[in-house]
């Protein structure tokens, strides 16, 4: 596989969508495991990030199941911006119900713990965390990760839903930001 170039910056084949693929099959064969005995959960996706997860977990879960988004931002370019922003807000009633949440990637923490918040003052009487990525390395939070499909070390990826300043969420498997590729071609001025 080769680079791809976003804008000003490279990035390098980080994970195949056959890995990425293999990784849901062990997240999902747990939920399915985990509710079975537990009242029509609701799955939660984090939009936008988590686009490509929900379908392909959510196509995996034998469970009688609802479904939900919800749209929260916090990234500009390449870095937290420390400040969640509800972009889209709870569409459904959360009271006494099972929540699955379905992240795109848990980094520093600070999204999922304003969502466990929201859902907890909504009533949820349980709540569950599942995610395509975990950065264990930046995350701050003590809130559990129950199914984290992938741990990554702190680096910036895109691809499976995930962006760079919106673009690169159609690319099928995952790539890593390259350091040094992007300033190489940074200084020969080509993209
Ligand atoms: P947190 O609030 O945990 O610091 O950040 C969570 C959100 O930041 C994620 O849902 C995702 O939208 C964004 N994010 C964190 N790390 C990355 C990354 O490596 N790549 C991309 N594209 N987004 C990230
Ligand atoms: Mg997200």
């Amino acid at each position: 596989m080769k680079n791809v170039q976003l804008y000003d910056k490279s990035f390098k084949p980080y994970m195949s969508y056959e890995e990425i693929q293999k990784a849901i099959d062990t997240v999902a064969e747990k939920i399915n495991n985990d509710l079975k005995d537990e009242h029509t959960p609701i799955f939660l996706g984090v939009l936008t990030g988590s686009f490509m997860f929900f379908g392909d977990l959510l196509k995996r879960i034998n469970l009688e199941c609802e479904t939900c988004f919800i749209r929260l931002a916090s990234y500009e370019g390449t870095s937290s911006t420390g400040q969640v922003k509800q972009l889209l807000g709870l569409t459904q009633s959360v009271k006494d119900r099972n929540i699955v949440v379905v992240e795109d990637i848990v980094d520093t923490g600070g999204t999922i713990n304003e969502l466990y918040k929201l859902l907890k003052e909504n009533g949820a009487r349980s709540i569950r965390i599942a995610t395509l990525m975990f950065k264990p390395g930046s995350y701050k939070g003590t809130i559990k990760i129950d199914y984290p499909a992938c741990s990554i070390p702190n680096d910036f990826i895109v691809g499976f839903g995930l962006d760079y300043d919106q673009i690169g969420r159609n690319l099928k498997d995952i790539y890593v930001l390259d350091v040094e590729e992007t300033e190489r071609r940074k200084g020969i001025n080509i993209r």
